[in-house]
């Protein structure tokens, strides 16, 4: 076990998609937490049985048995509603139960001590967050309260504000919410123990459900998010469906018989192809054997790595436009990016690598950061910065000198008559940020307007994600144009959105009640 001191109280967790990792810095340095199997890092899975709930390994052990009370993959609901498409696509290829709740909320339906219980991917992280903060405990021995928590660069608003909810769920003091390629870039930073001269950094990050790219300058010490892009909903448990289909119908072709109406075979079979993919990341050709995977019926099969890049090469390939887009949106020339930083398992794909090598001219990668543990890593380092500790110490120095600064990855704006959309807040804009603007009435007398909020990139706002909306009401009767209503757009400095209002005309500040409870605080 660890020695402790005060340092140790803060703790930076990478709440992956299909892993999740824990970190914090001692004595002038970042310890990973091995959790109690001895592994750095954690599935996150969490399993519910007649008699307990399993979290972790234990979870991920146990799924072949109990596949449809085995949940995983959570994170890609969070912030979002039942009917979106993305977890529309989700749910066909899941094992277990997702319901639409209340306000279209996804809520995961399972069997729990013998009766159907319902959470919400808030609550699933949530236990995922005290497991890790658990095997922290456990090492350290001593409580921790505070904690570093990371989202993907490319979270909305209510990503953001989700993963903050499932943190006080948890019982945890979120101190900071970071984008994981940006912590990743600390970790990054502090790897090399150098100083760039306003170098330009691409972080890719491919993970298990999410990508991002973000593009980092790095001067004086100081990381500054210049451009992200990326796809939530792209990673290697994508790659993995890709496999398990290709032998689905090979299992079809063979035994005329059809396994994806089961779901414990599929869950068998899922499982090996994760694995085979790791192994094809080093070598040419790998098996799969799997007995008495349907109806007694046992099922051996190979594959090459040629075939598993044929079933995913439209994927991979998609994996790159990201990357044009983040340089493209910085105006940033590829030639002058400094480094190309490798993060997230995914990224240990051989042909992902190349195609990136390509990119950028035959241009070595940097590997040198472990891909499964910079983003925990970065977290602890921002833990540490933000609680001021330890700074006697040689490396300590190093990082007291690192700011960080974000980014906002999608514009926000309000709408205007029509439907268009009025940026307020540019994406790519560093935060923490504000920006106001003042409204008015359309007709004589108009008592009310209603403030509509929106994110993305199109014109209209119909092509983009409405944040909430809220009716200004009370406006005291005058000539169109009269009332003078400023709405401030506000983001902090972990990325969260506050929107209020007020009648200039009148000096009255209203109180604005809003009824989207995750995104606006009034
Ligand atoms: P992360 O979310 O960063 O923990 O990434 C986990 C993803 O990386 C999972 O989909 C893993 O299957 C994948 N992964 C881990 N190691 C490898 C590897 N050696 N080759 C290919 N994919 C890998």
């Amino acid at each position: 076990m660890a020695g402790t001191d005060d340092s140790a109280r803060t703790i930076g967790i990478d709440l992956g998609t299909t892993y999740c990792c824990v970190a914090f810095w001692q004595n002038g340095r970042v310890e990973i937490v091995p959790n109690e199997q001895g592994n750095r890092t954690t599935p996150s899975y969490v399993a519910f049985t007649d008699s307990k709930r399993l979290i972790g390994d234990a979870a991920k052990n146990q799924v072949a048995r109990n596949p449809t009370n085995t949940v995983f993959d959570t994170k890609r609901l969070i912030g979002r509603r039942f009917t979106d498409e993305s977890v529309q696509n989700d749910i066909k290829l899941w094992p277990f139960k997702v319901i639409s709740g209340p306000g279209d909320k996804p809520m995961v339906a399972v069997q729990y001590r013998g009766k159907e219980k319902q959470f919400t991917a808030e609550e699933i992280s949530s236990m995922l967050l005290i497991k890790m903060k658990e095997i922290a405990e456990a090492y350290l021995g001593t409580s921790i309260k505070d904690a570093v928590v990371t989202v993907p660069a490319c979270s909305t608003d209510s990503q953001r504000q989700g993963t903050r909810d499932a943190g006080v769920i948890a019982g945890l003091n979120v101190i900071r919410i970071v984008s994981e390629p940006t912590a990743a870039a600390m970790a990054y930073g502090l790897d090399k123990k150098a100083r760039f001269d306003n170098d330009y950094v691409l972080v890719f990050d491919l993970g298990g459900g999410t990508f991002d790219v973000s593009l980092l300058s790095i001067l004086d010490g100081i990381f500054e998010v210049i451009a992200t892009a990326g796809d939530t909903h792209l990673g290697g448990e994508d790659f993995d469906n890709r496999m398990v289909n290709h032998f689905v119908r090979e299992f079809k072709r063979k035994n005329k018989k059809n396994i994806s109406d089961n779901p414990r075979a599929l869950r068998r079979l899922r499982t090996a192809c994760e694995k085979a993919k790791r192994t094809l990341s080093s070598t040419a050709q790998t098996t799969i054997e799997i007995d008495c995977l349907y109806e007694g019926i046992d099922f051996y099969s190979t594959i090459t790595r040629a075939m598993f890049e044929e079933l995913n090469m439209d994927l991979f390939r998609k994996c790159m436009e990201p990357v044009e887009m983040c340089l493209k949106d910085a105006k940033v020339d590829k030639s002058t990016v400094l480094d190309v930083v490798l993060v997230g398992g995914s990224s240990r794909i051989p042909r992902i690598q190349q195609l990136l090598q390509d990119f950028f001219d035959g241009k070595e990668l940097c590997k040198s950061i472990n891909p499964d543990e910079a983003v925990a890593y970065g977290a602890a380092v921002q833990g540490a910065i933000l609680n001021a500790v330890d700074w006697k110490c040689e490396n300590s120095r190093i990082i007291q000198d690192l700011l960080l600064l974000d980014a906002t990855p999608l514009s926000l704006g309000l709408e205007t008559d029509g439907g268009a959309m009025n940026v307020l807040i540019p994406k790519n804009r560093l935060i923490p940020t504000k920006a106001t603007v003042i409204l008015s009435t359309d007709s004589d007398n108009q008592t009310s307007i209603l403030i509509r909020v929106y994110e993305g990139e199109g014109t209209r706002t119909c092509d983009n994600h409405l944040l909430g909306e809220f009716e200004f009401c009370d406006i005291p009767p005058a000539p169109k144009g009269a009332p003078q209503i400023t709405v401030v757009l506000g983001i902090d400095a972990d990325g969260i959105l506050e929107v209020s209002a007020e009648d200039e005309t009148t000096g009255q500040k209203k109180k604005v009640i809003l009824n989207k409870r995750f995104y606006f605080k009034s």
